[in-house]
């Protein structure tokens, strides 16, 4: 039995603030009380929400352009919400939710490089602007938690949207037929290991290790299982420690996760064995998934999203909220209005509980795609 939370909260906001329902496109300007999280509770119409990067030059603007196309949430980087932003989007009715980047943190590295994580083949965990920091440094974990209850201090935004919580991998550039080979996994780090043996028994003979390729090869070839699980078990415990913390300082917060988007015959269940990304024990911590289904950029057909929704919803029981890609991303090729005409119908399909739009300026910039939001894509 699946949860519809995020509609709840969405129609328990409308409802309040007078505006009726489906209340997102009313365009009033009538102010909504004060509204934070709050358990996620039942809505008629799906979540429509937008992510933005970067400060506008006109919030009032941008908030009544989004009123008028439906848009009920956003999810904010931390460098957008310069002070005022959560409050004038709640007079509007609009929810937001702060993107918590979790282990991609190329600032961190540079100020500590002792703390990449590491590939099976002895590399850092890098390619092109990807940088992941290793997930067995306490020291990073209690600072990213106090950095993460710091913004819903300073902003009492409606939730979290815990970005980046997984295992490296640059899966925008992962094509359908690609392969991803275990040695190009992580994190395999002397941290990492060490936990491992710690947590489950298990040594890795000490003629087997000389070297990180031949702790992995060993691991991968020996104990594959029990890595696999551990270092997913090592992604959730993120996971949970970030839910607790952030329910500590506002107990109604709303927490998800962008997720990856495969399923589990996508690169032999590389949500798992490669991303660490467990969906059904992160769902029993969330308030909501959101798998990330760039169609375009991954060479996929729209009917895709419905396909990656449908799987992530029988694995969890909260709102699945598959996010789409406005435009063209790593891709020559055009992706044009009818394709994302297509995506949005697909993203929108039951049993989805609504889209996430990758990102509001592209939509800015395409009139005719603002107009196929507020048809739904029809
Ligand atoms: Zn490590």
């Amino acid at each position: 039995m699946r949860a519809s939370g995020v509609s709840r909260l969405l129609l328990a906001a409308c409802v309040a603030a007078g505006l009726g329902t489906p209340c997102p496109a009313s365009g009033s300007d009538a102010p909504a009380p004060a509204r934070r999280g709050g358990p996620l509770t039942d809505p008629p119409g799906p979540l429509v929400g937008v992510k933005i990067y970067e400060p506008v030059a006109d919030t009032g603007a941008l908030l009544g352009e989004w009123s008028r196309l439906g848009i009920d949430t956003a999810f904010v980087a931390p460098a957008f919400e310069s002070g005022d932003f959560v409050a004038a989007a709640r007079r509007r009715g609009i929810r937001t939710l702060l993107i918590v980047p979790v282990f991609y943190n190329p600032e961190y590295l540079a100020a500590h490089p002792d703390a990449w994580a590491i590939t099976g083949r002895g590399e850092r965990a890098k390619q092109e602007w990807v940088e992941f920091v290793c997930p067995s440094r306490e020291d990073y974990r209690q600072r990213r938690l106090e950095e993460a209850v710091g913004l819903l201090e300073k902003h009492r935004p409606d939730g979290l949207s815990l970005d980046f919580v997984r295992h490296f991998v640059f899966w925008e550039k992962v094509g359908p037929e690609a392969r991803i080979g275990p040695l190009d996994t992580t994190c395999f780090c002397r941290h990492c290991l060490a936990r491992f043996e710690r947590d489950t028994g298990v040594a890795v003979p000490g003629d087997a290790g000389a070297t990180t390729t031949d702790a992995a090869r060993w691991l991968l070839a020996n104990e594959t299982d029990a890595w696999t699980r551990w270092r997913a078990a090592l992604v959730t415990s993120w996971v949970s420690d970030l839910v607790r913390e952030a329910r500590r300082v506002e107990p109604d917060v709303v927490v998800g996760a962008h997720l990856v988007p495969w399923g589990r015959r996508d690169y032999d269940d590389g949500l798992l064995r490669v991303a660490g990304q467990d969906v059904e024990a992160l769902g029993r911590l969330l308030d909501y998934v959101s798998p990330m289904c760039y169609a375009h950029m991954l060479r996929r057909e729209p009917s895709w999203i419905a396909r990656v929704a449908e799987e992530f919803a029988r694995r969890t029981d909260v709102p699945v909220l598959p996010s789409i890609e406005v435009a063209r991303s790593y891709r020559e090729e055009e992706l044009d209005d009818a394709f994302f005409a297509a995506a949005l119908r697909a993203a929108l399909a039951p049993p989805s509980d609504g889209v996430v739009l990758w990102s509001w300026p592209r939509l800015a910039e395409s009139p005719s795609r603002r107009e196929i939001l507020l048809r739904r894509g029809r």
